[in-house]
């Protein structure tokens, strides 16, 4: 497709890589195009960062209907960037579409107009020691009338940010509160669909925990809150008995990537991993007993993100003595490595630009 390009005429100055964080400096420019029922997906463009009119009545400030994707940018050592199976986050944006209604995007298209922007920005892809270019493609409905129906235009776009070393003081393990009182999805939901909604549902939880002094939540299944579904904006693993065991997928639960290749390595490693129903009664047995040997969270921004402490109704049980287990270690060394380059990509899963 032709994408028209309309460069900046006041290039940014690009932030030092100490004070990056995540998600709060854009790159120069932003990537939209248009659908509308007939004509399909059309207007492919390339304009400055900034914002965009969009008409009080459009549906997705009314009705929500918004889905979104995360993926990133590595620069590896020769200075060559490439990204992270940006494939699967394509493959999930249209399950996620087809979800809430909203058009699919032929894959190739997808990434033909990911790659283009990509590498027009890819100047902004930081260089230091943990930090990358997260890419924020999202969609939304975009009819211009307060009429309830499945949308007949939607927008997409592609923002992107240079973000921080997500460990910056080394990895600390998390302390994590089990939820038991609100609830994040059902099956037959949204739950999994990567979209806005989800993410203002379970705000209130996550406030609650922070207040107690936990970093997120752990969600339990809606209907009968006995069965772990994940953390958060994380999928969760546990190691029990020398056995990795990860909630199913079921409905409810976002397949994430990091999840799907934390699967595929330890399969090729020989590790044995279970995809399973995991009752909150069993978790609390194993920390009793003390067969948890480690626990963590694992998505695009942390890749792995250890849990020191779980909180159950008032009860804490600290797993691995608070310290990041071997595995969890071993995890995040190797897909971090892969990312970045550093390890040979026996996987397939590296895209470079
Ligand atoms: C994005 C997300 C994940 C992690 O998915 P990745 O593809 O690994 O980044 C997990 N849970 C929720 C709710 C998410 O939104």
């Amino acid at each position: 497709m032709e994408i028209s390009i309309t460069k900046t005429t006041e290039p940014a100055e690009k932030p030092d890589s100490s004070i990056l964080g995540f998600g709060k400096y854009f790159t120069d420019h932003m990537f939209i195009m248009d659908y509308s029922q007939g004509e399909g997906w059309h207007d492919a463009r390339i304009v400055p960062f900034g914002r965009f009119p969009i008409h009080p009545a459009s549906t997705v400030l009314h009705y929500g209907s918004e889905i979104f994707e995360g993926l990133k940018a590595y620069r590896k050592a020769d200075g060559s960037v490439q990204m992270f199976r940006p494939l699967e986050n394509i493959r999930r944006m249209n399950r996620s579409a087809a979800r809430m209604c909203l058009p699919e995007i032929p894959e190739d298209l997808a990434l033909e107009v990911l790659t283009k922007f990509v590498k027009l920005e890819q100047d902004w892809v930081p260089s230091a020691n943990g930090t990358s270019l997260y890419i924020r493609p999202f969609m939304f409905g975009n009819d211009e009338s307060l009429g309830v129906h499945s949308v007949k235009n939607a927008t997409f776009m592609i923002i992107t940010s240079p973000v921080g070393s997500y460990y910056k003081e080394g990895i600390n393990p998390v302390k994590i509160m089990i939820e038991s009182e609100d609830v994040r999805a059902v099956r037959g939901g949204t739950g999994e669909a990567k979209c806005g909604g989800n993410y203002a549902a379970s705000n209130r939880a996550g406030e609650r925990a922070e207040l107690m002094g936990y970093s997120q939540v752990l969600w339990l299944d809606g209907v009968q809150r006995k069965y772990i579904e994940e953390v958060g904006a994380m999928n969760v693993m546990f190691k029990i008995n020398g056995e990795v065991v990860t909630p199913m997928l079921a409905g409810s639960i976002l397949p994430g990537i990091t999840r799907k290749s934390i699967l595929e390595l330890l399969k090729k490693e020989g590790i044995p991993a279970t995809e399973r129903l995991i009752s909150v009664d069993e978790l609390v047995e194993a920390m009793e007993n003390g067969t948890l040997e480690e626990a963590w969270g694992c998505g695009t921004a942390a890749v792995v993100s250890p849990i020191g402490e779980l909180c159950y109704n008032g009860k804490k049980y600290a797993v691995n003595g608070g310290k990041i287990g071997e595995l969890t270690q071993h995890l995040y060394d190797t897909l971090t490595g892969i990312q970045w380059g550093k390890i040979e990509d026996t996987f397939g899963w590296t895209y470079s630009l």
